[in-house]
């Protein structure tokens, strides 16, 4: 008997459901966002969680800026970054058409 995938009603040998998914996952999303004291950060989302650490230490080296890792989820740079990232994110060798700038 041929499992049918919930999502899309086909066939699982014919569904791509999975590799939608997985490309939805790599999609980077860049945005600002209001800190305390009326200062600003730059939240990148969508980073593969093993990569996290390494992006974040070289955006930070990059920018001359701080920044942490939050809940293996995001990283948050202080200050504005929105012009650049994108370039250096894509240096990383990450898919232009995945990151989206907000
Ligand atoms: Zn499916």
């Amino acid at each position: 008997m041929n499992e049918i995938c919930p999502k899309c009603g086909l066939p699982k040998e014919l569904c791509v459901c999975d590799v939608l998914e997985k490309e939805a996952e790599n999609l980077i999303k860049v945005y600002t966002k209001k800190a305390k004291y009326n200062k600003v950060i730059t939240v990148i989302e969508g980073i593969p969680t093993e990569n996290m650490d390494a992006v974040a230490k070289e955006l930070k080296r990059k920018l001359a800026c701080g920044g942490t890792v939050k809940d293996d989820q995001l990283i948050e740079l202080q200050g504005n970054h929105k012009n650049k990232i994108k370039g250096l994110i894509i240096g990383m060798g990450y898919k232009e058409t995945n990151i989206d700038v907000m």
